[in-house]
């Protein structure tokens, strides 16, 4: 039983299974997802004989903090958090002048098998539960002493890979009962699982989707990222353009700059044709590079002058800034570096 996966209807009925008056689970509820508890012992008004079932029939595990780097440059703080079962996932806090935005993992590894990408290297271990990457916010916004007011759903792992639990963390990190964080703060990414982009289009959610193009052609985005050979480019971003007219949320194609690779005038060119009439922003991501890859980014003249060719074509662009540069910052680094154990 992983209670802190249950919302407040299921864990009601829980505790009125355990014959419990039903206030009870209100209470629970606001200890473990506002008050943000890790132990029963902590849930004062909760009678010692009730701490002692929970704790028996539904242990509460929290995730701990392994390694923690902060960057001296900016602050970014970067946890890598043990799981109950001994497995390691790694989150990001950012501090931006709008607030504390958290990045967090979705899945232990991941097996969508991006070239560029440190979270491929060992595939995909299991898929993370609701409680799991709520815990990821609740253990930061403890550490701190600070509220988390932003979440993107970009560490390791694809968000659409482990769809119910992760639209569940959706409803459950912004409901009004919990840590209630807007859903308009938060950004989901994925590398373009189109069933499921359809899907969540449906779920009537505000959040913000981002794509992971990477290219702008079928064939080269399919050599980078091996799930878009699933699929083919034009349906990916079909379905963005989808999600962003049945919902009325701008999206996001996220778009990693790799020297020689997709930073051509003819992938801008290309680009902006790909998204044209969609109600989007494109963020370009100069390429991090990871240990053991060799992909190299462009210099930032480049960056520059790529970013002036799509807004040329009228195409709104930014470039994502960088933060924590001098601490493992980019996707899945600090958990491989602790699994090749240096
Ligand atoms: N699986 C999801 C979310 C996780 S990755 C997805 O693919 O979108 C979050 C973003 O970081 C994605 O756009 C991903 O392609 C990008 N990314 C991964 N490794 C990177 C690297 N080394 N440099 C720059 N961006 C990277």
């Amino acid at each position: 039983m992983d209670i802190r996966s249950l919302d407040l209807d299921e864990l009601t009925e829980f505790i009125e299974g355990l014959g419990e008056k039903k206030f009870r689970a209100k209470q629970i509820y606001r200890w473990l997802h506002v008050s943000l508890v890790s132990s029963y012992e902590e849930m004062r008004n909760i009678p010692k004989s009730l701490q002692e079932k929970l704790s028996e029939v539904a242990p509460l595990y929290s995730l701990k903090i392994y390694d923690l780097q902060v960057s001296k440059l900016d602050g970014t703080r970067k946890y890598l958090f043990e799981l109950e079962d001994g497995n390691m996932i790694e989150a990001v806090l950012m501090k931006y002048k709008h607030g504390n935005s958290v990045c967090i993992s979705s899945e232990v590894g991941c097996r969508m098998g991006c070239t560029f990408c440190a979270s491929a290297i060992g595939g995909l271990i299991r898929q993370l539960s609701t409680g799991e990457m709520l815990d990821e916010i609740y253990r930061i916004q403890s550490e701190i002493g600070e509220r988390v007011s932003n979440i993107v759903i970009m560490g390791t792992g694809e968000p659409l890979d482990n769809y119910d639990n992760v639209v569940k963390f959706l409803h459950m990190v912004s409901d009004e009962n919990g840590l209630n964080i807007s859903q308009r703060n938060i950004t989901l990414s994925t590398s373009g699982i189109v069933e499921g982009i359809y899907e969540l289009a449906k779920e009537n959610l505000s959040i913000t989707l981002a794509l992971s193009l990477h290219a702008t052609t079928q064939e080269r985005r399919a050599r980078l990222m091996p799930i878009a050979g699933q699929y083919d480019i034009l349906d990916a971003v079909g379905a963005m353009r989808d999600y962003a007219n049945s919902t009325g949320r701008r999206v996001t194609f996220e778009y990693s700059l790799i020297h020689g690779e997709n930073d051509t005038d003819e992938d801008a060119r290309r680009l902006a044709d790909l998204v044209s009439g969609i109600m989007c922003h494109i963020n370009l991501i100069p390429v991090n590079p990871v240990r053991e890859r060799n992909f190299e980014r462009p210099n930032h003249e480049a960056v520059l002058a790529f970013q002036k060719k799509l807004e040329n074509y009228g195409i709104n662009v930014t470039i994502r800034r960088e933060l924590g540069r001098d601490i493992d910052g980019a996707c899945g680094q600090l958990r491989r570096r602790h699994l090749k154990g240096h």
